[in-house]
């Protein structure tokens, strides 16, 4: 998706157009697709602005469109910074999904990789499914009526160890998808099926924890040898 922001030296029309941009790329809906040609709406260009317009604004959890999330952030790239010798990795509070036509919905994904990649902190918390007993418990405190915060609660006890917002250890999870976008660029690949490599697209809070902070070696022998290779001889 082909975002157009020119900007034209000036910051103003800049911002501008990157909160149009945002809000066309904005999911509305999670059970409706967007279109590539999503009429911004007034009220949430407006929204975007101001959140642009204030940076220390924390907002967590807006959902978009990861392909043209992507689109825009790849807009900005200087012509002379895009090319294959530089990487670019995004990292937002914000949730990036991606449409899937086979359930008919958008998915949180914790990363994209492409140019830029783009690392989502919220999706690191939000995509990767908890314990199978979270969701039953979630399910067991709706049927009995309890309200949000004592419903979430509930759940919570019965959740295993999962990432959290401002969580300590998310620093340290945050560096094993960088790798992902690394690894992506320099392969084509950015996942690995070993479990316990920091290369491993965990889909359940545990799988996440055990990849990214797990005893052991950061990765499994194949990408060791990989990076290894890379620092000793560097990027052919
Ligand atoms: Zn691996």
């Amino acid at each position: 998706m082909e975002s157009k922001i020119v900007g034209g030296g000036n910051d103003t029309v800049l911002l501008d157009e990157i909160a149009e941009s945002l809000a066309g790329a904005k999911v509305r809906d999670l059970l409706q697709s967007v279109p590539s040609d999503q009429q911004a709406l007034a009220g949430e260009v407006a929204y975007e602005r101001r959140r642009l317009a204030n940076p220390s604004s924390v907002v967590y959890g807006l959902m978009y469109d990861a392909y043209a999330y992507s689109g825009l952030c790849h807009a900005l790239i200087p012509q002379a910074e895009a090319g294959f010798d530089q990487l670019h990795i995004i990292f937002t509070n914000q949730l990036i999904g991606t449409w899937d036509p086979a359930d008919r919905r958008y998915h949180a994904r914790t990363v994209l990789c492409g140019s830029p990649s783009i690392i989502s902190i919220s999706g690191l918390v939000e995509a990767p499914a908890r314990s199978p007993e979270y969701y039953f418990a979630l399910r067991g405190a709706e049927a009995i009526g309890l309200g949000k915060e004592s419903k979430l609660e509930l759940a919570d006890s019965f959740a295993d160890d999962c990432l959290s917002y401002d969580d300590q250890r998310m620093t340290e999870v945050v560096k094993g998808y960088a790798m992902q976008a690394i690894a992506y660029r320099l392969s084509g690949d950015a996942f690995c099926s070993d479990p316990k490599c920091r290369l491993f697209n965990a889909h359940w809070q545990r799988e996440l924890l055990k990849a990214q902070l797990g005893e052991g070696p950061d990765f499994c022998s194949e990408h060791e040898g990989f990076f290894q290779r890379l620092s000793k001889e560097g990027v052919s």
